[in-house]
C-alpha cells in the first residue's frame, strides 16, 4: 500500500468546532492538507457514501482481540489485537497489561517494545500491580504488591521510556509516593482498582494523579456520605474519566450523568478490550486467569467478575450517540481528541485538522465503520 494524494468528499465531516455537511477532507503524503465544505480542491476522490467522516480512534485501555493479547510474548498475538481493533477505527492505542509478576511484565513489555518503535502502539499502560486487593477485579490476587521506589523504577527502566501510564490505589502503603515518582517521570498516573475514600483519593489527585481509570468499574461504589473514588475524581476538574461505553460496565444513564459532569475536556471512552473482542463466545484467558465468554459479555471462570469488554472504539462511539443520547461532536471527543491530548499528541493525532496524520474512519449506517485510514494508507478489512 502506497501512500497517495486523494480527497474524501460526500459525507459529514467532524471537523473540530463543527460538522460539516457536505465536506471533505483532503489528504497528502500521509496527512491531512485541508479540511473544508463545498467544492473541494482538485485530485483523486473518495467517496464517503453520505457517511460521517471522524478522526481515527484513540484507545488508552485495551489489553487484545481477535484471540490476541497484550498479556503475553507473542508477537503475532499482539500483532492480531492491533490489527483487529484498527479495522473498527483504532488508529492510536496503549497497549495495557494486567497484575503480573515484574518478570513477567518485564517480558512483555520487551515485546510490546518493538511495536512502539515501529508506530504501531503509543505506548505501554501498566494497570498493575499496585492495586487494591478489594477491588481488583480481572486481576490475580497472587500477582498484587505494595509500590515502593525500587519496583517502580525497575518496571519503568523495563519499559525503556515506552510506559506512557500505570494505574494504582493510591490508598496502598507507598500509594501517594508512587503517584509522584510517576508524574516526576513523566508517566501518566491514573488511579483505579482502588478502594480508597475521599481524601486518599484527593491525595493521590494533589500527588499528580489525572486519571480515572474506567469510573465506576473496579472502585468503591459512589455513596452519598463518602464519595469515595466515584465522587472524588469526577468532581475534579484535574482529572480525566475513562468510561467504558459496552452498555454492560456502566448504564447509559450514569454514562451520560459522568459524560455531562466531567465535560468534552475530560471525558474519555476506553474498551478495555480482552482477547474475545471479535471472536466467538468461548473460554479465553485474561493474564493467567481464565474468563468465559457469552453474548459479548466477558466473566472470570472462577467467580463471574467482569474480566475486561469485547468492546471496540466504533461500537463506544455508537453507544455513547445512541443509548447514552450524546451528540455526534461529544463523541468525536471522547474517542479521539481528549484521550490524543492526554497521551501528548494533540498534535499529531485525534482531529481532522490540516496538519495532522491522516487517521479517518468513514461511518456509514448505524455508525459502522465502513474505511479506515491510518497515516494515509487504507486499513484492509474493514466492514
Ligand atoms: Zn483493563
Amino acid at each position: 500500500m502506497t501512500v497517495e494524494n486523494f480527497v474524501i468528499t460526500g459525507g459529514t465531516v467532524a471537523a473540530p468546532d463543527a460538522l460539516l455537511p457536505d465536506g471533505w477532507v483532503a489528504v497528502e503524503g500521509g496527512r491531512i492538507s485541508a479540511v473544508g465544505t463545498g467544492n473541494p480542491p482538485e485530485g483523486e476522490r473518495v467517496d464517503a457514501g453520505g457517511g460521517l467522516v471522524v478522526p481515527g480512534f484513540v484507545d488508552t485501555h485495551c489489553h487484545g482481540g481477535g484471540r490476541g493479547t497484550f498479556s503475553g510474548t507473542d508477537t503475532d498475538g499482539i500483532a492480531t489485537s492491533i490489527s483487529t481493533h484498527r479495522r473498527h477505527g483504532t488508529t492510536t492505542m496503549l497497549a495495557s497489561l494486567v497484575s503480573e509478576p515484574v518478570d513477567s511484565l518485564r517480558r512483555q513489555m520487551g515485546a510490546l517494545g518493538e511495536f512502539v518503535q515501529d508506530g504501531q502502539l503509543a505506548g505501554i499502560h501498566l494497570e498493575g500491580p499496585f492495586i487494591s486487593a478489594a477491588r481488583c477485579g480481572a486481576h490475580d490476587p497472587g500477582a498484587l504488591r505494595e509500590p515502593d521506589t525500587e519496583t517502580v523504577t525497575a518496571l519503568l527502566d523495563a519499559g525503556r521510556g515506552h510506559v506512557r501510564m500505570m494505574t494504582l490505589a493510591p490508598e496502598l502503603h507507598g500509594g501517594v509516593k508512587a503517584v509522584r515518582q510517576l508524574a516526576e517521570s513523566g508517566v501518566i498516573a491514573a488511579i483505579g482498582h482502588t478502594d480508597g475514600v475521599e481524601d486518599e483519593i484527593r491525595a493521590g489527585v494533589e500527588a499528580g494523579a489525572t486519571v480515572a481509570t474506567h469510573l465506576f468499574n473496579g472502585m468503591r461504589p459512589l455513596h452519598h456520605r463518602e464519595p469515595g473514588p466515584i465522587g472524588t475524581l469526577l468532581d475534579d476538574e484535574r482529572v480525566t474519566v475513562e468510561l467504558i461505553c459496552d452498555l454492560v460496565h456502566v448504564h447509559p444513564t450514569m454514562l451520560r450523568l459522568a459524560a455531562r459532569h466531567a465535560g468534552q475536556g475530560r471525558t474519555v471512552l476506553v474498551t478495555d478490550a480482552m482477547s474475545a473482542t471479535g471472536s466467538a463466545p468461548g473460554t479465553y484467558r485474561l493474564g493467567d486467569l481464565e474468563v468465559q465468554v457469552a453474548d459479548g459479555v466477558a466473566r472470570l471462570t472462577s467467580n463471574g467478575s467482569l474480566a475486561g469488554s469485547t468492546l471496540t472504539m466504533d461500537a463506544a462511539f455508537r453507544n455513547l450517540v445512541v443509548a447514552a443520547r450524546l451528540d455526534v461532536g461529544e463523541a468525536v471527543r471522547a474517542t479521539a481528541t481528549r484521550p490524543a491530548a492526554l497521551l501528548g499528541l494533540g498534535d499529531r493525532v485525534g482531529a481532522l485538522r490540516a496538519g495532522l496524520d491522516a487517521d479517518v474512519v468513514i461511518l456509514g449506517d448505524d455508525y459502522r465503520p465502513v474505511r479506515v485510514l491510518r497515516r494515509g494508507e487504507w486499513v484492509p478489512g474493514v466492514g
